[in-house]
Order: C-alpha cells, then structure tokens, then sequence
C-alpha cells in the first residue's frame, strides 16, 4: 500500500493550489456576497485542464487519474465550494457520464465544448415532487417520429442558468415500472420550450446558479438520448456513484480550510494574556478538525484509487460521501467555535464554509440515502 503521491500527482495539486490561491480564494467572499461567481471562471478553469481531468485527450479531455481530480477537487472546495460545484456538476456528472455511455457523436458534439469551458453542463434529475425518491420521476419523453417530446420539471439544478446542455432524466416507460422506466438525454439549454428560473436565498452555496427548469413540450431528436433506452437511472446512478466522491473531495476541501483559518486565528488572538492556541481546549477543537481531515481524505482517495485500479467503488463512495459531509460540517461548526464571535461576522471565512459545508449532507444522497446504500450493499437486503 502506498499513500504517496506520483510526481504528476503532486505538481497537479500544486498547481491547483496556485490557481486557487490567485484565481478563486480573494474573490469568493465578494462573490458570496453578490450571490455570484463571475463567469469569466469557467473558461480559466478549462484553460487550465480542471473541466478535462479524466477525460481523453482525444475529446479535448486533459487525462489524469482520479486521484488527481480529487486533488483538484480538493483545493477548489478549499477556495470557494461554489466554483468546485460547477466543476464536479459540468465535469464530474455531465461530460464523465457523455464519456463514459455516449456515441461518438455525442462525445464529438459535446466533449470538447465542455472540457474547454465553452459549454457548462447541468444534471436534471430531482423534481420538485422526488427528490430522494428520484427513481419515481414523472417528467415525461414520449416519442414521436423520429423525436421525443419532453414535458415536466426539475428543481434545485446546479450550474442551472448558465448551462448549454440539460442531461436530463425523463420518464419514457410507465409509472408502474419505476425507476426501469427512466431514459436520459442530452438537451441543448436553447430548445423550444426549455425554461429557466434563478432559485435564489440559499443558505450557502451563494455563487453558484442554481435553477428550477420547466420543460413544456421539449422536442429533441431521438438520437439526444443517453445510454440505451430504459437504462437512464442506470446513467443518474453511475453518475452519482463517482460524484459522490467529488462531493466528498470538496469536503475535504472544506475541512482542510477550516484547519488552516482555525490554527492560523488561533496563533494570532491573544485571550488571558497568551494566545487562544495555549489553552487546551482550543487545541482540542483543532485536534478534532485535525483528525477529520485526514480520515475524509483517506477515504476519499481510497475511492479515486478503487477506480482508477477498475476495482467496485460504490460503497466505498457512500462511505466517503457520508463521512465528508457530516465531517466538514463538524470541522466548519469547530473552526467557527474557535473564532468566537468573530466567526459569526462576514468578514472572517469560516462562517461562509459553514454555510457551504451545511448541503453537502442533502444533495447527491442525503446522509440517510447513504446510510441506506451502505446498509443495502453489507446486509444484500434493500430498506428502500
Ligand atoms: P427529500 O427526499 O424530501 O428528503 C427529506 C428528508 O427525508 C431527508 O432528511 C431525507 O434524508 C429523508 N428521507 C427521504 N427518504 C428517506 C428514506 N427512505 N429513509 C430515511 N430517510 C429518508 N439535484 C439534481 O438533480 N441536480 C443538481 O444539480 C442538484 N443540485 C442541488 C443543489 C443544491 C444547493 C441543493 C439544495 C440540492 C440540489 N439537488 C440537485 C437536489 C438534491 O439532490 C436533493 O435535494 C436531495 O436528493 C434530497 O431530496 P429532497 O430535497 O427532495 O429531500
């Protein structure tokens, strides 16, 4: 067993970090602030091979292991959470999924355009009635000719507003036969009928769009849809399966940057005449945030290492997934604990990675979801 990194894993980690560091973290507390992550982002971060990872060299991808995305996923979730969404979303599930299930068509038509930046992606599976339950969807594609017509709506769609391509989740079967009925698509954001509406007052998270979409009367052609038909959840699943690793990534990301403000604050304020970080129980909450970053991190590149060694992961993301999110939650609450009072104001970070920590427990699987999958995949009984 080996935990080191290769040398093309450590200079892509640092990399990432001076990116961040000069590109992300002196904009994201104005951008917080404005409730949006200036657009020109996307192009830099396909400039520099962060919307390519993974992806072959052939369709504009810039290749790289797992471990590598994770890492870069890592130091983007230590920056700002909303930029490392728009690229676990438009990456992680839409163009890895093109990659992975499309024709060479699709992959031509659509790779390219994602990797470099010049498209973003959005993943349009919860509707506002099946959100857990997502299996249970009624948006509906119904076939006519040599089209689909699609009718519905999604809700809670990251990367909503700004995305040129909807992979998007539609019921072509009956309701009866549940989540075997599901097909996917790729639908162009400008089609007929396809509209798009800002959700706004979210608690974290603030940069990023997030949308509700309508879909009334959507013609695609039938060659839009994504994987065979019928095999759409098998599409969302597969997707999820490695996006929850890349939300884990980010909560390591998350953790880590609570560790660094939490130590950094600690040193510096002096309370009965020494600084914060003499008294023991200061220490203790550093201790804490300390041991969940290193345990998320672990399991989130024993995940990025499962796959890149074409071994099962999916448990072991659920795993990851589960611990990440309720760690970096921990880690932000422990990180705000040592800032006093201070933390509670908007001009120190932490109470930002609180915000942002707080929905990686909700999307891509609730932590109950998770719990779940785990339990369904030790006992081989399903509690669903
Ligand atoms: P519900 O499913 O209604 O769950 C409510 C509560 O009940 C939760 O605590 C849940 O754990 C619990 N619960 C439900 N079923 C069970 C069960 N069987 N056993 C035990 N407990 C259960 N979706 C997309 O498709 N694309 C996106 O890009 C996307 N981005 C998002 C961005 C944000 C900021 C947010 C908030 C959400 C996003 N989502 C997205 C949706 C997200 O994945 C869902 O919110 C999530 O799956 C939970 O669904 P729900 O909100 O309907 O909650």
């Amino acid at each position: 067993m080996n935990f080191g990194l290769s040398a093309e894993q450590s200079d892509i980690r640092a990399l990432a970090r001076d990116f961040t560091d000069r590109e992300v973290t002196p904009h994201a507390a104005e951008w917080d602030r404005a409730e949006a992550v200036d657009r020109a982002i996307v192009k830099k971060l396909g400039a520099v091979g962060f919307l390519g990872l993974t992806i072959d060299e052939e369709y504009g991808g810039s290749g790289g292991d797992h471990v590598a995305y994770c890492l870069v996923t890592e130091e983007l979730g230590r920056a700002d959470s909303s930029v490392r969404g728009i690229v676990s979303v438009s990456l992680g599930l839409v163009a890895k999924s093109v990659a992975h299930w499309g024709t060479e068509e699709q992959k031509r038509a659509w790779l390219p355009r994602l990797t470099s930046g010049e498209a973003i992606g959005c993943f349009g599976l919860t509707e506002p009635g099946t959100g857990s339950d997502a299996g249970s969807l009624t948006t509906r594609a119904v076939r006519d000719g040599e089209a689909y017509v699609i009718t519905g709506g999604k809700t809670f769609i990251t990367n909503g507003t700004w995305a040129d391509v909807v992979l998007l989740f539609a019921r072509t079967g009956s309701t009866e036969e549940g989540h075997r009925g599901v097909s996917a698509f790729l639908v162009p954001a400008d089609t007929p009928g396809l509209g798009r509406r800002a959700i706004h007052g979210k608690l974290g998270l603030r940069g990023q769009a997030t949308a509700e979409i309508v879909l009334d009367g959507v013609r695609v052609p039938a060659d839009a849809m994504l994987g065979p038909e019928g095999k759409g959840f098998s599409v969302a699943m597969s997707a999820l399966a490695k996006g929850r690793m890349s939300v884990a990534a980010g909560c390591v990301g998350i953790a880590q940057a609570c560790l660094e403000a939490a130590v950094g604050y600690a040193g510096q304020r002096e309370q009965f005449g020494v600084p914060i970080a003499g008294h023991q129980l200061v220490q203790e909450m550093i201790a804490d945030i300390a041991v969940d970053v290193a345990t998320a991190r672990l399991l989130t590149w024993q995940v990025a290492d499962l796959i890149d060694r074409g071994q099962p992961f999916a448990t072991e993301s659920s795993v990851a997934k589960l611990h990440a999110s309720e760690a970096a939650v921990r880690c932000a609450n422990n990180a705000l604990q040592v800032f006093g009072g201070y933390g509670y104001i908007d001009e120190y970070p932490v109470g930002k990675l609180l915000r942002d920590a707080r929905v990686m427990t909700l999307y891509e699987g609730t932590s109950q979801i998770q719990k779940l999958l785990i339990g369904r995949s030790l006992t081989g009984v399903s509690a669903f």
